[in-house]
C-alpha cells in the first residue's frame, strides 16, 4: 500500500503522485499543519481559501472511491508538521512506500528529503508546469544573460502556442506596445467572479476566525472559487468578459477598482485547481474564434507561458542563495503603514487597502507602486519578501521570491530583470488617477508637498551610483542626473533625508 502525500498546492487529479493510484489499497494523506499555517502572518483570506480548497479536493477524491486521510488543524496539536502527520500515518497504516509530487518550495523539498523513516520515499516530478526544472537549467546553461523574452519564444515553439507554422501569430512575438493604455475613469468594468461560500467554506471561515483572528486582512466577504469546477467557470468568465480588454489596460490602475481586466486566476493556478494549459488553450481558442484580439491573448499567454514559468525556473536555478540576495545593500525596516495603510501617499494607501480587503492586487500595483516604493526606500529584502509572502492569496515562495528579490528590488543584481523598475511619480500619474486624490503634488519635484516618488527616484540613482551606472539600460537616467545642478541634487538629498527621518520616527508620511 502506498501512502500518497498531497500538499496544499497540489490540488489536481492529474498530479504525478496520483497517476497510478490504486483505489483498492492506496491512501491519500492531505493535512492542514500549523508549521505551514503559522510561519508567516498569512492573510486570513489566503488561509481560508487554501484550507477550503484542500477540504473540497479531499471530498472529490472520496467521491471517486479513493481513501483519504485528512487532518484538520487542531488547537490541541499546535506543533503539527508534514513530518509529524506522515509519521503518525505510517504508525497507524503501515504503508510500504510514501509517494509525493515534488513540493514547489525549496524548504519543503529539503525537509522531505531529510525524512529518515524505515520505508522508501518516492518524490515524483511536478508536471504541472510547462517546463521542467532540468529543461530550464539546460536552457540557462552557457547564457550570459537570462531574459524572459527568449525563453518565452522557446516555450511557444515547443508547445506550438499561438504559432502559424514556424512564425508567431500576427508576425510578432510580443504586442506589449499596444498594452500600455491608461484608464482615466470607470468604464464598464465587469464584476469579478464570485462564489458564495458553501458549508465547507463556512466551517473553514469559522476556524480561521477563531485561530487566526489577529492575522492581517479581511476575511469577509469571501468569494473565491474553491474547486476545479468553479475555477474553470472563473476562467470561462474571464475569457468571455475581460480578455478582450486585458491587453490594452494591463498596466492601468484606477482608484477603487481593484480587479480591472485582469484574470484573477493566479490563486487557482498556484494551488493546482487550474493548470497553465487550461488557461493558455482557452485563451488561444478565443483568439482563433475571433472572440478576443491578439494583443490581449498574446499578453495573457505571455504572463503564464513566459513570466510564470521563467520565475519558477530562476527560483530553482538559484536557490538557496537567492533568498539571501541583497545586491543594493538595502537595509531599512518595513514601515508600519504596510500593515495599517496609514499613509498620505494615496497610491500606496489605495494598493495596501485593496491588499487588505482582497488578498489581491494586480501586477502593476505590486510592481510600480508598492514595489517601486520598496526599491526607492531601500527596504530590506527579508522584510519585503515576508510581507509579499503573507498578504496575497497567490503567494508561495517559488513565485513570490523572484518577483520581489529579482523584479522589484533588483537584489539579485540583474539575474531576472535587466534593470531596476524604478520610476518617479510621473509614471504612476500616467497610468492611474491616484494622484488626483493625493495630499502630495505629483508635478512638484522638491519640498514638503512634492510627490515623494519624485525625489526618491533621483536619490535612488545617486545612492546606487557605483552599482548601477554601468547598466546600459540606465545610461539615459544617469546622463540626466549628470546634467542636474548641484543645488538640485542637494535638494533631492535633503528631501529624501527628511522623508526617511519621518519614516524612522513613525510620523505619518
Ligand atoms: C512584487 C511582486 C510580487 C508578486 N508575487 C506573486 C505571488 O506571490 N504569486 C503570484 O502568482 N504572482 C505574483 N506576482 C506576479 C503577478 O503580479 C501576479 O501573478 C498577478 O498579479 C496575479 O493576478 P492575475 O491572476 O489577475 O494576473 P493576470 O494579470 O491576469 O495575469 C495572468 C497570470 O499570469 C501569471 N503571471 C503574471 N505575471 C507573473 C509574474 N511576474 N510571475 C509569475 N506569474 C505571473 C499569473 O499566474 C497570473 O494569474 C508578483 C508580482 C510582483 C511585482
Ligand atoms: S502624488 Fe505621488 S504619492 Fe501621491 S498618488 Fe501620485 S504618485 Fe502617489
Amino acid at each position: 500500500m502506498n501512502l500518497i502525500l498531497v500538499l496544499g498546492d497540489q490540488l489536481n487529479r492529474q498530479i504525478s503522485s496520483l497517476t497510478d493510484l490504486d483505489r483498492r489499497k492506496d491512501v491519500v494523506l492531505i493535512c492542514e499543519v500549523w508549521e505551514e499555517a503559522e510561519y508567516t502572518n498569512h492573510h486570513k483570506k489566503k488561509l481560508a481559501f487554501i484550507f477550503s480548497a484542500m477540504r473540497h479536493f479531499a471530498d472529490e477524491l472520496r467521491a471517486q472511491g479513493i481513501t483519504v486521510r485528512y487532518t484538520k488543524l487542531q488547537k490541541t496539536e499546535k506543533t503539527s508538521s508534514f513530518r509529524s502527520e506522515v509519521e503518525k500515518a505510517i504508525r497507524e497504516l503501515k504503508p510500504e512506500r510514501i509517494v509525493v509530487t515534488e513540493p514547489s518550495e525549496y524548504c519543503v523539498l529539503n525537509d522531505i528529503k531529510s525524512w529518515a523513516f524505515d520505508l522508501p520515499i518516492e518524490i515524483r516530478p511536478d508536471t504541472r508546469f510547462l517546463i521542467s526544472k532540468d529543461e530550464f537549467s539546460g536552457w540557462a546553461k552557457g547564457r550570459k544573460q537570462l531574459r524572459m523574452e527568449y525563453f518565452y519564444r522557446d516555450v511557444r515553439r515547443k508547445y506550438s502556442i499561438l504559432m502559424e507554422g514556424d512564425n508567431p501569430a500576427g508576425g510578432q512575438w510580443n504586442f506589449d506596445k499596444q498594452n500600455r493604455n491608461p484608464l482615466k475613469e470607470k468604464t464598464n468594468i465587469p464584476a469579478p467572479y464570485v462564489e458564495a461560500p458553501d458549508r465547507i467554506t463556512l466551517e473553514v471561515i469559522a476556524m480561521i476566525d477563531e485561530y487566526f483572528g489577529g492575522n492581517f486582512g479581511d476575511l469577509h466577504p469571501f468569494y473565491f472559487a474553491v474547486t476545479r469546477e468553479q475555477a474553470l467557470k472563473a476562467l470561462d468568465q474571464f475569457v468571455l468578459e475581460r480578455l478582450t480588454n486585458f491587453g490594452s489596460y494591463q498596466d492601468a490602475m484606477l482608484q477603487n477598482e481593484p480587479w480591472l481586466y485582469h484574470s484573477h486566476l493566479s490563486f487557482y493556478l498556484n494551488c493546482g485547481l487550474l493548470l497553465p494549459v487550461d488557461c493558455i488553450r482557452t485563451a488561444e481558442e478565443a483568439y482563433r474564434s475571433g472572440q478576443a484580439p491578439l494583443n490581449s491573448v498574446e499578453g495573457f499567454i505571455r504572463q503564464i507561458a513566459g513570466w510564470r514559468e521563467f520565475v519558477r525556473g530562476i527560483y530553482w536555478l538559484t536557490m538557496p542563495a537567492y533568498a539571501d540576495a541583497n545586491f543594493l545593500e538595502a537595509y531599512r525596516p518595513l514601515p508600519s503603514f504596510f500593515w495599517t495603510e496609514d499613509t498620505q501617499m494615496n497610491c500606496l494607501r489605495q494598493c495596501i487597502k485593496e491588499t487588505k480587503e482582497n488578498a489581491y492586487t494586480h501586477h502593476i500595483q505590486r510592481l510600480m507602486v508598492i514595489g517601486n516604493f520598496s526599491l526607492l526606500a531601500a527596504l530590506h529584502p527579508d522584510d519585503v519578501n515576508d510581507w509579499f509572502l503573507s498578504v496575497y492569496a497567490d503567494a508561495y515562495q517559488w513565485v513570490e521570491l523572484p518577483n520581489v528579490t529579482g523584479m522589484i528590488l533588483f537584489a539579485d543584481g540583474g539575474v531576472l530583470a535587466s534593470k531596476p523598475y524604478a520610476a518617479s511619480g510621473a509614471y504612476i500619474n500616467r497610468m492611474s488617477n491616484y494622484c488626483k486624490g493625493c495630499r502630495y503634488k505629483v508635478t512638484k519635484k522638491n519640498g514638503p508637498d512634492a510627490c515623494p516618488f519624485n525625489y526618491l527616484y533621483w536619490n535612488f540613482l545617486i545612492r546606487n551610483d557605483q552599482k548601477l551606472r554601468s547598466n546600459p539600460r540606465l545610461r539615459i537616467a544617469y546622463q540626466n542626473l549628470d546634467r542636474m545642478s548641484e543645488d538640485k541634487t542637494d535638494a533631492v538629498k535633503a528631501d529624501s533625508q527628511r522623508f526617511f527621518n519621518a519614516l524612522e520616527n513613525e510620523e505619518k508620511i
